[in-house]
């Protein structure tokens, strides 16, 4: 079988477990593709010719809701001890060095993004929300979907001027060349207030989705509340903080305020959230069109904490799941991601995965493209091989000794192989 299955000749994958997410599980249960979309889905034998998987388990495929492939090819992260402002310096420090050093940065930000996109497919994705700082490198148009966020950030009215104008060349290349984009104003410590209403005002005319770090940290919400922290020293040091011409930042509340005026909103981390309250419930009050997206492990090496997801939960918002990138995580597992909230004690198998799939899907403003199975649907999908057997194929799914044995975008193997 060479996975050239998006002909005309449908093709029927049985498997043990079939899970759905916008059903319940199948068990014994099968999905027929054709053309690239799923054309049934059923429980027991199906008529017609059947590549049977035995074992396996069927997932619509993940989707990796926040990361920056930019950092791809390090082969460990950079060191997380100090916290958030102490993490950033060690980035500028890197991306300095790299300028410095008159490598081929165009080069390696290409073989970065490639090797992080051949790490998703593998790892079972096949839609990722892409932080960018520049036009991005679409290495390859057979593997996951990316919907492109460029970056944009910038505290004195020179630097706010030249973020845009570049936020809005870049935006207009990659739309020409067919990408799906979406626009990130930083976090509140980098971009003035100023700037953030130009860019999401920009989103707003151009009908695309926006991403932001928000309440990630504490020393974000004391530069916040008192203009002084870590943060400012940082950005001082960066020269990025200028005393004559004092940055108006927004409080995490307004913000939350700001991105809701965009046609959909990515709220990212929200690690201290819950201790803004009036935050959590302008959040709560925008939920029609904001949602959070958490990063388990990053959060956890940089404020010694799991996400808050039971308050977002509790306030009726949507949560998906991103692995944030390789300098701050050492691998791209999305599943990875889901077992650090279950074993935390968090959210259940089941309730990650809806994360991992469905919730990330509507993230990124592709709800109607994947993270679920259902017919009619784009054959998206993750098919696992578990090395045991379990009662709950949620669990089966989370077990580090399952294995994705391939990865289908629109019908098409992108990762691993069918038998
Ligand atoms: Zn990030």
């Amino acid at each position: 079988m060479s996975g050239e299955n998006d002909c005309t000749t449908p093709i029927t994958l049985r498997a043990r477990h079939v899970l759905p997410m916008a059903a319940d599980p199948i068990e014994n249960g099968w999905v027929r593709i054709q053309r690239g979309r799923i054309a049934a889905i059923g429980r027991g034998q199906p008529s017609g010719p059947v590549a049977d998987l035995g074992d396996a388990i069927i997932l619509p495929a993940l989707v990796n809701a926040h990361t920056h492939l930019e950092f791809s090819d390090l082969d460990r992260p950079l060191s997380t001890g100090g916290g958030l402002p102490v993490w950033i310096e060690r980035v500028v420090a890197m991306r300095r060095s790299r300028a410095a050093s008159g490598t081929d940065e165009a080069a390696r930000l290409r073989a970065a993004v490639a090797s992080g996109l051949e790490e998703s497919a593998a790892a079972g994705v096949t839609a990722i929300g892409e932080i960018a700082t520049a036009v991005h490198p679409l290495t390859t148009h057979a593997g996951p979907l990316v919907r492109v966020f460029r970056e944009t950030l910038g505290l004195s009215p020179a630097a706010t001027r030249v973020a845009r104008s570049a936020l809005l060349r870049d935006l207009d290349q990659m739309n020409g060349e067919g990408a799906c984009t979406g626009i990130s104003p930083h976090a509140p410590y980098s971009v003035a207030e100023s700037l953030g209403r130009q860019v999401v005002g920009e989103a707003v005319r151009r009908r695309l989705p926006v991403m932001m770090h928000l309440a990630e940290s504490r020393d974000e919400a004391e530069l916040l509340a008192t203009g002084g922290g870590a943060f400012r020293t940082l950005l001082e040091q960066l020269g990025a903080w200028q005393p004559d011409a004092l940055p108006r930042l927004l409080p995490v509340a307004d913000w939350i305020t700001l991105l809701a005026r965009a046609p959909r909103g990515v709220v990212v981390h929200g690690t201290f959230l819950p201790e803004d309250q009036a935050a959590l419930s302008r959040l709560a009050r925008h939920r029609d069109r904001l949602c959070v997206v958490v990063c388990p492990r990053t959060t956890l090496a940089l404020s010694g904490r799991l996400p808050p997801v039971e308050a977002f939960r509790a306030a009726g918002i949507r949560v998906a799941i991103g692995t944030d990138s390789r300098a701050s995580n050492p691998d791209l597992s999305v599943l990875a991601e889901c077992r650090a909230l279950v074993e935390g004690g968090v959210v259940s198998p089941r309730e990650a995965l809806t994360m991992a799939t469905t919730q990330g899907a509507w993230a990124l403003a592709f709800e109607r493209r994947c993270g679920l199975l259902a017919s009619g649907r784009f054959a998206d999908l993750v098919i696992l091989r578990p090395a045991s057997r379990h009662a709950d194929p949620s669990e089966a799914v989370l077990d580090p000794a399952t294995q994705v044995a391939a990865t289908l975008r629109r019908g098409r193997v992108i990762a691993g192989a069918l038998p």
